[in-house]
């Protein structure tokens, strides 16, 4: 009997895949350096609650690690260091390798634009003694979760004279901060009856800014005209410039530590900074490598990639062309030739939701960086599907270099989906896979991730670019 056993025990290492918490296989000395890895990452969370944001801290970390702004015609030779801000709001990353050009690049894509309330163009006005502004959310959210939190507000403001005002307020310990407001449970008796979808509509994430009226002999018992002029003495505006510009209003959490053992990070923008963040620190520290690396950060993710910050538009392409002809190559022959990953974060298993996921196929909290081979919804559709090859790729790359990873779906094969970036860098005739960091509440206002898996995510990067 026992030596049956031993037998079967046998097989089953040599046969079976073992699934387990990565803090029983790491050591103490390697938890510490994912959590140590996570100290930079909130940081950088808290000082890159917009892309905008992100591009700023992302070009001031290049520069210091002596990355250059390419020009147009410039020279590049191996070992050359380059970045590109897109209009400041996505930004491309370039190491030149030792490699020819034609043997492709090491393409890694994350997006730094994030779920949000976006202002409308005239978002100002006064209703019944109080100033409110107008808002129409960006990306997909679930409108009852953005009430009554604590919200800051950033972006730019394009004057008349064509000058430019950044905002950021709310963010400040001594910073006001701003809310949406719901209904009282005593008068909610009607709302309460509606679906979820329903109980907050679009149209009322309506954000309080103010209560009290200017006070003047001439003027006064106007709310609206009052905070106008606090806005005016503070950003030099007037109302008509609110038309050209790109307010964005946020949680005003911080990130934090999650749990009484402080494994998790609970913050808002996770998707997609979560990989943003690990994507450009393996970049930037990355130094002499064989195949040319290209990183970007990428805009508009959350609203389908379209514009020309978004990844469904030229400017990647692009990007890789000029290094082509720079090196004496041409696009297609390089773009043909590269890899990338399409670093985007997937759901995480929750054991309050179990009923979405299908457990053998979904990704779990701690369990390392999670590859996707596919996304989509109704069959697929949508996704660009990796193939077995270059999948086997990527699992053979992880493995050898002590990377942390699982498979994973998003959710039940009929109870919805999504789609990445990975198809449009697809179709630019890229073998392109899904790889990211698990999320639990995505596209909530405060999202969770694990430590572990983020700083996996970072050695993911690390091996694929510099290998
Ligand atoms: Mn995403
Ligand atoms: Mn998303």
């Amino acid at each position: 009997m026992s030596e049956k056993k031993k037998t079967a025990e046998k097989l089953e290492e040599k046969l079976l895949m073992k699934r387990k918490n990565a803090a029983e296989e790491l050591t103490a000395k390697q938890i510490k350096e994912c959590d140590d890895f996570c100290e930079g990452y909130k940081d950088f969370m808290n000082r890159s609650k917009i892309e905008r944001e992100a591009v700023i801290y992302s070009v001031e970390l290049l520069k210091k690690k002596g990355f250059k702004e390419y020009k147009a015609g410039m020279k590049l030779k191996a070992g050359d260091k380059i970045y590109k801000n897109n209009r400041g709001k996505s930004v491309l990353i370039a190491i030149i390798g030792s490699a020819p050009i034609e043997e492709g690049v090491r393409l890694c894509a994350a997006h730094i634009d994030s779920p949000r309330l976006d202002l409308k163009q005239n978002p100002l006005y006064e209703d019944t003694d109080m100033a409110l502004f107008k808002t129409h959310y960006y990306g997909g959210i679930k409108k009852y979760q953005w009430t009554t939190i604590p919200l800051s507000l950033h972006g730019v403001i394009i004057k008349a004279d064509g000058t430019s005002v950044t905002v950021n307020i709310g963010e400040d310990e001594n910073d006001p901060v701003f809310c949406v407001t719901d209904l009282l449970p005593h008068l909610a008796a009607s709302q309460m009856t509606k679906p979820l979808a329903k109980g907050i509509t679009g149209e009322q994430l309506n954000i309080v800014i103010g209560s009290r009226p200017f006070k003047d002999d001439k003027a006064s018992g106007s709310v609206k005209l009052n905070i106008m002029n606090i806005l005016n003495e503070k950003y030099g505006i007037t109302e008509a410039d609110f038309i050209s510009a790109e307010l964005e209003a946020v949680p005003a959490f911080k990130a934090k530590d999650i749990g009484f053992d402080r494994s998790m990070v609970g913050a808002y923008g996770h998707d997609d900074k979560v990989c943003a963040y690990p994507a450009l620190m393996a970049t930037a520290e990355c130094e002499d490598p064989v195949h040319t690396v290209v990183t970007v950060l990428t805009d508009k993710e959350e609203t389908g990639s379209d514009g020309n910050t978004g990844l469904h538009s030229s400017y990647l392409e692009y990007f890789i062309h000029d290094l082509a002809e720079a090196l004496g190559s041409n696009g297609r022959t390089v773009l043909s030739a590269s890899e990338c990953l399409s670093a985007d974060v997937n759901a995480a298993y929750d054991p309050t939701f179990p009923e979405v996921n299908e457990k053998n196929n979904a990704a779990y909290i701690n369990r390392g960086v999670v590859v996707t081979k596919y996304t989509g919804a109704r069959g697929k559709s949508g996704t660009s599907d990796a193939s077995a090859e270059f999948t086997g790729r990527i699992r053979r790359l992880m493995d050898a270099n002590e990377v942390i990873w699982q498979t994973g779906e998003l959710g039940k094969v009929d109870e919805g989906g999504g789609g990445t970036v990975a198809a449009y860098i697809a179709n630019l005739n890229v073998d392109t896979i899904d790889l990211g960091v698990p999320v639990l509440s995505m596209h909530a206002p405060y999202e969770i991730v694990s430590k572990i898996d983020t700083f996996m995510a970072y050695k993911a990067f690390k091996v694929f670019i510099c290998d």
